[in-house]
């Protein structure tokens, strides 16, 4: 029976898989790709919380963080950028103590463009009333906090729904593929290297006598945070 091969499998699709799905498509990268998320696609998420006032504790994964384009589908989409003058970065985290501040506010603008191109808002918040936040700021300043002010692109949770759903079927169209509603077990390891990965429906994911499938493919990108995705992480430390 022939063994399902893949070049690249990644485990995720969240916003990092989403963006490495849309660079390996205008690098024209003729590689055989499959993405695979435990969630579903972005236009099923739906979250009851809505209808109910309460959580009711979705099985057999919570829909505001599994799915296309991750833990951020069902946020408020805001993107921080940056103030040209500014030297130093003060939110996104540490990234430009690696790249350094100039190629950070590239990649901020590049990442802006794709977000743009699918349907962003043009308009920018935080970039008006400067006299205003000037004021805040020193009235801030005396209280021994500092006032950090940076321009945003504000989606919106709807505008975001929509904005991600037109960048899963930009994706889909390319011929990479798309495996919704399935679990990654586990990472398959033979003699110390990557092999593939093991998959089961996500509505088996308590049933331990579910058969599990096997993927093949020598690079896999584990595209999820570590809280999220305990089973395939245990051998990231390792190798
Ligand atoms: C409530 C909330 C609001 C936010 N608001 C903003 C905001 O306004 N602006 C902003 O920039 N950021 C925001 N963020 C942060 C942003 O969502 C994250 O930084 C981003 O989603 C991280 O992307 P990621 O691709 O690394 O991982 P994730 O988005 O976490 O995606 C990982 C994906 O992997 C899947 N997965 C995990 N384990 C497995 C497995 N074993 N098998 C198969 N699939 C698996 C999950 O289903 C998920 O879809 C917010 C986050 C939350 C939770």
């Amino acid at each position: 029976m022939d063994k399902k091969k893949y070049d690249v499998i990644v485990v995720g699709m969240g916003p990092s898989s989403a963006f490495f799905a849309y660079e390996s498509i205008k690098l024209n990268s003729k590689k055989k790709i499959l993405l695979i998320d435990q969630g579903k696609r972005v236009e099923n998420r739906n979250c009851p919380i809505e209808k109910t006032g309460k959580c009711v504790k979705c099985k057999p994964f919570c829909s505001i963080t599994n799915g296309f384009s991750g833990a951020g589908a069902f946020s408020d989409g805001k993107l921080s950028l940056y103030n040209e003058e500014d030297e130093d970065f003060y939110v996104g985290g540490n990234l430009h103590k690696y790249l350094g501040v100039e190629e950070t506010k590239r990649l901020i603008d590049y990442t802006d463009k794709i977000y743009l191109d699918f349907g962003g808002d043009k308009h920018l918040e935080g970039i008006e009333y400067k006299e205003e936040v000037d004021k805040i700021r020193k009235k801030a300043k005396k209280q021994g906090i500092e006032l950090i002010s940076i321009p945003i692109r504000h989606l919106g949770t709807e505008k975001a729904h929509s904005l991600y759903q037109k960048i899963e079927e930009y994706i889909e169209k390319s011929g990479i593929e798309m495996m919704f509603d399935t679990i990654v077990t586990d990472v398959i390891i033979e003699n110390n290297e990557v092999k593939g990965v093991k998959i089961k429906p996500s509505n088996c994911v308590d049933d331990e006598n579910s058969k599990i499938e096997e993927i093949y493919s020598d690079k896999v990108i584990i595209a999820c945070r570590k809280k999220r995705c305990k089973l395939a992480f245990r051998y990231v430390s390792k190798s």
